[in-house]
C-alpha cells in the first residue's frame, strides 16, 4: 500500500510513524524546505490531557490520555514525565478553585510543597495543583528525531514539491488545508533564556486574563506561552502580547525579567468549529486535520485512527486493490 502524506507537521509526522510501523510504503511530502517554522514547530509541547479539560471536551481527556506512552514507544527519552504544576497570584486564588473544578486527577499543594516540587518557586506561591500523571517532550527535538527515525526505516520525506502516485493520499497540511470551515487561532510564544532560574516541568500561571505557561527545555531555555487569538494571520508577534508573555513570566518569577530573550514565534492552529480533531475520508483521500491547541497530545490518537482505516478497515483495502487495477 502506497500512501502519501501531505504535510510533515505532527499530524504528518505521526501518521507516516503509525503506517510506517504496520508495513506501509510511506511517502511524506513537505512544502517548506525543512521541518521548522510550522505550528508543531512553535508549540510547548505539553502532554496535559487533565489540565487541558479546563476548556477542552472529555474526548481530548479521552484521546490524550495515551499520548505520552505512544510518544514513549516512538521516541524513547524525549518525553518528560514529571508533571504539571499549576499556580495563581494569590489575587487570583479563585482561578485555582475554578481550575480545579473543571479537572481532575490533581493534589493541592501548599507552600511548602510547591518549594519541594520547584525550588526556585519557593515562598513565592501559597498554594497550588499538581498533576502528576501529566508529561511534556521538546517537540522541536521530536520532530527533528521523529524524521530521522522515518528515514531510517524507508520513509521518503520530499521538500517543496508533490511525489508522484500513491494508492491513499492523506492531508495534514494544519491551516493550509482551505477546503473545509477551519479556521485559525493564532498562539504567540516567546523563548527565553536564564541560568537564574531552573523548573523541573512545566507551569502554568493562572489569570484571568493572561493564563500563560512556562515549560523548560535544556541549555537553560523556557518556552513561554501562548496567546489564543481567533484570527489566522501568521506574522510577527505584537508589542503587546511580547508585553503580557513577559509580564506573566515576570509573575512566575523576577528572574525572567533578566532573561535573554532569544526567539518570539507565531503559529496558527487550525480548529473546526466545536475545537476537536477530524480523521475525514472520501473515497481514495484522507484528512486529519483540527488540532487546535492540541497536536502533540492528539496526533497519536488521530494517526491510530487514520491508520486503521487506511490499513485495518476492509473497505479500506477494497479502494486500494481497486486503485491498483
Ligand atoms: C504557540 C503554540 C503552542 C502550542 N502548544 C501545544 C502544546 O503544548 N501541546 C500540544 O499538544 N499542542 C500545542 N499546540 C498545538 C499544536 O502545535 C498544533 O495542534 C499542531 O501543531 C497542528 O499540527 P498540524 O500537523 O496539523 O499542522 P502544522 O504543524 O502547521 O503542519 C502542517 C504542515 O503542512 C505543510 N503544508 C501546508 N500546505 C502543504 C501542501 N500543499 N503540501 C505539502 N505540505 C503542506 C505546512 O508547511 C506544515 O509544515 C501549540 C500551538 C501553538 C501555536
Amino acid at each position: 500500500m502506497k500512501v502519501l502524506i501531505r504535510g510533515a507537521g505532527v499530524a504528518g509526522l505521526t501518521l507516516a510513524h503509525e503506517l510506517a510501523t504496520r508495513g506501509a510504503d510511506v511517502t511524506v511530502v513537505e512544502k517548506r524546505r525543512e521541518i521548522a517554522g510550522n505550528a508543531s514547530w512553535q508549540a510547548g509541547g505539553m502532554l496535559a490531557p487533565w489540565c487541558e479539560r479546563e476548556s477542552a471536551e472529555e474526548a481530548v481527556l479521552a484521546l490524550g490520555r495515551g499520548a505520552a506512552d505512544w510518544w514513549d514507544a516512538a521516541l524513547p527519552g524525549h518525553v518528560c514525565r514529571r508533571g504539571t504544576l499549576v499556580l495563581a497570584p494569590a489575587r487570583d486564588a479563585g482561578e485555582l478553585d475554578r481550575f480545579g473544578r473543571r479537572t481532575s486527577r490533581f493534589r493541592q499543594l501548599d507552600a511548602c510543597e510547591i518549594a519541594t516540587l520547584e525550588p526556585a518557586l519557593a515562598g513565592r506561591f501559597g498554594r497550588g495543583l499538581f498533576f502528576a500523571g501529566e508529561a511534556h517532550l521538546d517537540p522541536r527535538k521530536a520532530l527533528l528525531a521523529l524524521r530521522d527515525k522515518l528515514l531510517g526505516v524507508g520513509v521518503r520525506i520530499e521538500f517543496g514539491h508533490r511525489s508522484g502516485y500513491a494508492d491513499v493520499e492523506v492531508d495534514c497540511t494544519g491551516i493550509a488545508d482551505r477546503r473545509s470551515e477551519l479556521r485559525g487561532v493564532r498562539g504567540e510564544m516567546l523563548v527565553l533564556q536564564t541560568a537564574e532560574i531552573s523548573l523541573a516541568r512545566p507551569v502554568r500561571l493562572l489569570h484571568p486574563r493572561v493564563p500563560v505557561y512556562v515549560v523548560p527545555r535544556s541549555a537553560n531555555l523556557f518556552m513561554v506561552g501562548a496567546t489564543m487569538i481567533e484570527c489566522d494571520a501568521a506574522g510577527p508577534i505584537t508589542a503587546r502580547s511580547t508585553m503580557e508573555l513577559l509580564g506573566a513570566a515576570y509573575a512566575l518569577h523576577p528572574a525572567f525579567g533578566e532573561a535573554e530573550l532569544v526567539e518570539t514565534g507565531v503559529g496558527v492552529r487550525p480548529a473546526f468549529a466545536d475545537n476537536l480533531p477530524r480523521v475525514e475520508r472520501d473515497g481514495r483521500n484522507i484528512r486529519i486535520n483540527g488540532l487546535y491547541r492540541h497536536g502533540f497530545l492528539l496526533a497519536p490518537a488521530m494517526a491510530g485512527q487514520a491508520a486503521d482505516m487506511i490499513l485495518g478497515n476492509p473497505a479500506a483495502k477494497e479502494f486500494a486493490l481497486e486503485a491498483h487495477r
